[in-house]
């Protein structure tokens, strides 16, 4: 399609006649495009679209902006939920907030160290190589359990640029990463530490080449970051969701909250959407940036092909729970241990992060993988008063300093299912990036379709590719 202004008056024109024939005969609404989801990724494409004389209609699910960018507002302290590290690859959102004036900081000095609970025993890093429960052996001893990793990292880099991951050349690393951790000299007993963190059930479940994939891009962050003598990492005073709430106020048309779709009729001359409360949209073309876990619920008139609809449907999410403790005193200043934690226990890790709006700090606890609380039918409220009494048990300078803030489960909400795709062994070499491909009217975006970037960037490459796929079709 390509958009001309003799197009867009066009479609302005046949978007009255349709308002007026609508009066006899209700029919879906039209536009040029429709996009689906209003995270990154659908909020770039729409404005890319608008910028080059689209009509564009944006429908999202749920009451809010952002999807996976979640600042809680009504928190104290509006703490974030989801994503928040903006890094110096991230040239689209940088260059996205200048323009909207949505002010970028150099994240403030967190606190050094962790507070370890391993093993069943409480230590700081000075402590860990003559601990009885020191699991490693030799020179291994002397790593502190958050820094493990990175004695398994293979040097060089195998793969040579960002994009390689998805090239015939390097799927032989397509493999279990515990295995491959394995090869480049990691002892069995290093495995349940390098596990914590993970998003999986195991190292295993996980593609090396997947992980690789992630390693080169904050590799590659780390490496211009220093180049450039720039901060590493970036946040949003005021909350990552000024950002998109001020991309959606930018669009000439409202995004269509509480719009969830349900089907999606893909014919080779145009794309008809319905959603859940009754409302037709058609278009010329369909973005849909919904998370797979949500997509796989959407009904679709033309299954995708072959690969494609096996990439769908058996790509994995991590699974996580985010739960922010505010601080009512500096529990730390009470033990003289690190804030931040990094434990084996159901409470995994936790950060210190600064309040956006300002107002002190905050502990964001992230539960991950097998530590995961989703899936125990708790409210978010229930897993919030356990995360806190665990603490409370583990670390006695906790009791009466903290309070729950907020809880999300990515796990559980069925508009994303999960943090983000990855890929099980096997699955990048079969798969690649099969679901940016153009399906007749339907195109796949989100940041599971990202070529270069993850996490917030690759959602807004993926956005910024299916529009200019649809402006050139
Ligand atoms: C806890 C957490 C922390 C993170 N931290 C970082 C970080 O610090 N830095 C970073 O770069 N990345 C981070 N990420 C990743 C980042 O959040 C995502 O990569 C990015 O926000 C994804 O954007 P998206 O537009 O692809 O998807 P989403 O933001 O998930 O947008 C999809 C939208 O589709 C909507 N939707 C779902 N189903 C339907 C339906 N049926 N109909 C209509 N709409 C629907 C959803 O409600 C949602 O709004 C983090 C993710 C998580 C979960």
């Amino acid at each position: 399609m390509r958009i001309t202004r003799r197009r867009l008056l066009a479609g302005a024109t046949g978007g009255a006649a349709a308002h007026l024939l609508g009066a006899c005969a209700p029919g879906p609404e039209r536009a040029d495009v429709v996009v689906l989801g209003a995270g990154l990724s659908g909020l770039n494409a729409a404005r890319l679209l608008e910028s080059l004389g689209a009509n564009v209609i944006v429908l999202e699910a749920s009451g809010r902006i952002g999807g996976r960018v979640d600042t809680r507002y009504d928190a104290e302290g509006a703490p974030e939920l989801g994503a928040a590290d903006v890094g110096t690859l991230y040239a689209r959102v940088i260059d996205t907030a200048a323009e909207l004036n949505v002010a970028l900081e150099p994240w403030p000095d967190s606190p050094p160290g962790y507070w370890f609970h391993i093993g069943g025993e409480t230590f700081t890093a000075a402590q860990w190589p003559d601990l009885a429960g020191n699991p490693l052996q030799g020179d291994l001893r002397a790593i502190n359990p958050s820094a493990i990793s990175r004695a398994f990292m293979p040097r060089p880099h195998p793969l040579p640029a960002l994009g390689a991951w998805a090239e015939d050349d390097y799927q032989a690393l397509d493999m279990p990463y515990g295995e491959y951790l394995a090869s480049l000299g990691a002892p069995p007993e290093a495995m349940p530490l390098l596990q914590i963190g993970t998003q999986l059930d195991s190292l295993n479940a996980e593609s090396a080449l997947w992980k690789l994939r992630g390693i080169k891009f904050q590799m590659e962050s780390i490496a211009t970051a220093m180049a450039q003598k720039q901060p590493f990492r970036k946040y949003v005073p005021g909350g990552m969701s000024t950002l998109t709430d001020a991309m959606a106020a930018s669009l000439q048309a409202e995004v269509r909250l509480q719009h969830a779709v349900v089907a999606i009729d893909n014919r080779t001359d145009g794309v008809t959407v319905t959603c859940a409360n009754g409302t037709r949209f058609a278009a010329d073309f369909v973005i849909c940036t919904l998370p797979l876990p949500a997509l796989r619920k959407v009904a679709l008139s033309r299954p995708l092909p072959g690969v494609a609809a096996e990439a769908l449907n058996e790509i994995p999410y991590g699974r996580a729970t985010s739960v922010v403790l505010q601080i009512l005193e500096p529990y730390w200043e009470v033990d003289g241990m690190p804030p931040n934690f990094w434990t084996d226990t159901v409470l995994q890790r936790a950060f210190l992060n600064p309040s956006p709006t300002g107002e002190g700090q905050h502990l964001w606890v992230f539960n991950t993988g097998t530590a995961d609380l989703s899936g125990r039918g708790w409210t978010a409220a229930e897993i919030g008063e356990y995360v806190l009494q665990q603490l409370n048990e583990l670390r006695p300078s906790t009791v009466g300093r903290l309070a729950v803030g907020a809880v999300r489960s990515f796990t559980r909400d069925p508009l994303v299912g999960g943090t983000y795709a990855t890929r099980a062994p096997g699955q990048v070499q079969r798969f690649r990036n099969v679901l940016a491909e153009t399906f007749d009217r339907l195109l796949v975006a989100g940041e599971h379709t990202a070529l270069l970037n993850s996490g917030m960037e690759g959602a807004m490459e993926s956005g910024e590719r299916a529009a200019l796929a649809v402006s050139l079709a």
